[in-house]
C-alpha cells in the first residue's frame, strides 16, 4: 500500500509524462486553459482528498471536520478579500455547476433566462438546449451586432424590455471585448431582473484591475479557478449578502453532496497567490501578449472579430482568408505544426458548432511560461506560416520544429517529481 505512483502503475504515469511532454513541447492557446503552480498541485495531491465534510464550516454532517474546517475558511476568507465579495461559496466542482446552482437558488423552472447565445460567444450552461440549463429555463437569447460584432446595449435593454427575465446572465467564453457591468446593471434594475456575471473566463484579470471589476454591480458571479486565475479545476460563486443562503443551500445540499477538500485547499493557495504582486504582473502581460499577438495576425492577413481584442482571447474570422478552410480543418493544421487552438464559431457563423468558421487563441498558458510580446509576434508568424502552407506536411514539420524550439526556452514545471 506504500509504494509510488510510479511503482504501482507505470502505465498511468506513462500517460502523464506524454502530457507533460506534449505541453512542454508545444504552445497552447487555448484561452480556457493554463497550468497550476506546484503548490497548487500539491495541494490537490493532498491528505485532504480523503475527507467527507457534507455542509459547512462548523455546520457539517460528518465528525472530523476541525481541520478541513480551517482550510475551507481560509480559502473562502482569501476568496472574498481577492474580488472584495461580500459572500463566496468555495465548494462548486465545476463552473457549469455553479451556474447550475445559481439558477437552483434564484429561478423555478421555466423562468425566463436573458443570455448570450452560444454562436456569439456564450456558454452552454447559459441555454444549449441539451444542457440543463436550456431544458429547464426559458433562453431568450441576445447577440453581437452584424456590423460591430460587439454587443449592443440598446438591443439588450429592449430585448430586456420586451421578455422581463428573471434573470440575466452577462459573461461569455468566446468575446473578445470588455463588458461594461454598470450598464448591465441599469438594464437589470429597469426590469427588476437578477444581475448574474459569469466571470469563468476573465477572474484573472479582473482579480489583477486589468478589466472592468462586475462585483459593485452584480448580485452574483460565477467563476471557474482554473482559467486566467490559475488555480485548480474548480469554481465558486460570489454574492451579495442578501443571497448567501440560498446560494449555500442551492450548493449543497441542492445540486451537490460532499465537497472536493482537496481542490478547496488548492483554490486557496491559487487564491493567495493571486494576491502576490507577481500576478498582477502576468495578468498585465497575458493582456499585453494578446494585443501583440492580435497584431501580428492582423499584420499577417487575418481578419479578427472585432478587429482585436480587449482581453486574453480573441477570434480569427477564417471566411475573410481561407474560405474553403473551417475552424475544425485549420485546428488540426496548427496541432501538426505543435500549435494547439480550438475551433469556434464566428457570429453569424454558417457553418456548424462542430465545423466553425473561426479559432479562438488566448494567452493565459504561453504568457505563465512567461513569453513575451517578442514571442507573440513569432507566434503570429508561425500560424500564418502554417495555414498559409497548409497542403504541405513537410512545411508543417519545418514549423513544428521552430515551436519545439521556441518552447524550449520557456520549460513548464522544471523540477515536477510529484509523481515519483
Ligand atoms: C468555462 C466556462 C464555464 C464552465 O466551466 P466548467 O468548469 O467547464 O464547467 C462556465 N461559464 C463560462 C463563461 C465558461 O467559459
Amino acid at each position: 500500500m506504500n509504494k509510488s505512483l510510479n511503482e504501482a502503475d507505470p502505465q498511468m504515469v506513462e500517460a502523464m509524462l506524454q502530457d507533460l511532454d506534449r505541453l512542454q513541447n508545444s504552445l497552447t492557446l487555448i484561452p480556457s486553459e493554463n497550468y497550476t503552480s506546484k503548490a497548487v498541485m500539491q495541494a490537490q495531491a493532498s491528505i485532504l482528498a480523503n475527507k467527507y465534510a457534507e455542509g459547512y464550516p462548523a455546520a457539517r454532517y460528518y465528525n472530523g471536520c476541525q481541520f478541513v474546517d480551517r482550510a475551507e475558511s481560509l480559502a473562502i476568507e482569501r476568496a472574498k478579500r481577492l474580488f472584495g465579495a461580500e459572500h463566496v461559496n468555495v465548494q462548486p466542482h465545476a463552473g457549469n455547476l455553479a451556474n447550475m446552482a445559481v439558477y437552483y437558488a434564484l429561478l423555478e423552472p421555466g423562468d425566463t433566462i436573458l443570455s448570450m447565445k452560444l454562436d456569439h460567444g456564450g456558454h452552454l450552461s447559459h441555454g444549449l438546449p441539451q444542457n440543463f440549463s436550456g431544458r429547464y429555463y426559458n433562453i431568450v437569447p441576445y447577440g453581437v451586432d452584424a456590423e460591430t460584432e460587439r454587443v449592443n446595449m440598446n438591443t439588450i435593454a429592449e430585448l430586456a424590455k420586451e421578455h422581463r427575465p428573471k434573470l440575466i446572465v452577462v459573461g461569455a467564453s468566446a468575446y473578445p471585448r470588455w463588458f461594461d457591468f454598470a450598464q448591465w446593471r441599469e438594464i437589470a434594475d429597469a426590469v427588476g431582473a437578477y444581475l448574474l456575471a459569469d466571470i469563468a473566463h476573465i477572474a484573472g484579470l479582473i482579480a489583477a484591475d486589468v478589466h472592468p471589476d462586475p462585483v459593485p454591480y452584480c448580485d452574483v458571479i460565477t467563476t471557474t479557478t482554473h482559467k486566467t486565475l490559475r488555480g485548480p479545476r474548480g469554481a465558486i460563486i460570489m454574492c451579495r449578502k442578501q443571497f448567501a443562503e440560498a446560494i449555500d443551500r442551492a450548493v449543497f445540499p441542492g445540486i451537490q453532496g460532499g465537497p472536493f477538500m482537496h481542490t478547496i485547499a488548492a483554490k486557496g493557495v491559487a487564491f493567495k497567490e493571486a494576491m502576490e504582486p507577481a500576478f498582477k504582473k502576468y495578468q498585465n502581460q497575458i493582456v499585453k501578449n494578446a494585443k501583440a499577438l492580435a497584431e501580428g495576425l492582423s499584420e499577417n492577413g487575418f481578419h479578427l472579430v472585432t478587429g482585436g481584442t480587449d482581453n486574453h482571447l480573441m477570434l480569427i474570422d477564417l471566411t475573410a482568408t481561407y474560405e474553403q478552410l473551417s475552424g475544425r480543418q485549420a485546428a488540426d493544421h496548427l496541432e501538426e505544426a505543435g500549435i494547439i487552438v480550438n475551433k469556434n464559431t464566428i457570429p453569424f457563423d454558417k457553418r456548424s458548432a462542430t465545423t466553425t468558421s473561426g479559432i479562438r487563441l488566448g494567452t493565459p498558458m504561453v504568457s505563465a511560461r512567461g513569453m513575451k510580446e517578442e514571442e507573440m509576434k513569432l507566434v503570429a508568424d508561425f500560424i500564418s506560416e502554417t495555414l498559409q502552407k497548409r497542403k504541405s506536411s513537410k512545411a508543417k514539420q519545418r514549423v513544428r520544429e521552430k515551436v519545439r524550439e521556441l518552447c524550449q526556452q520557456f520549460p513548464i514545471y522544471e523540477d515536477l517529481n510529484l509523481w515519483s
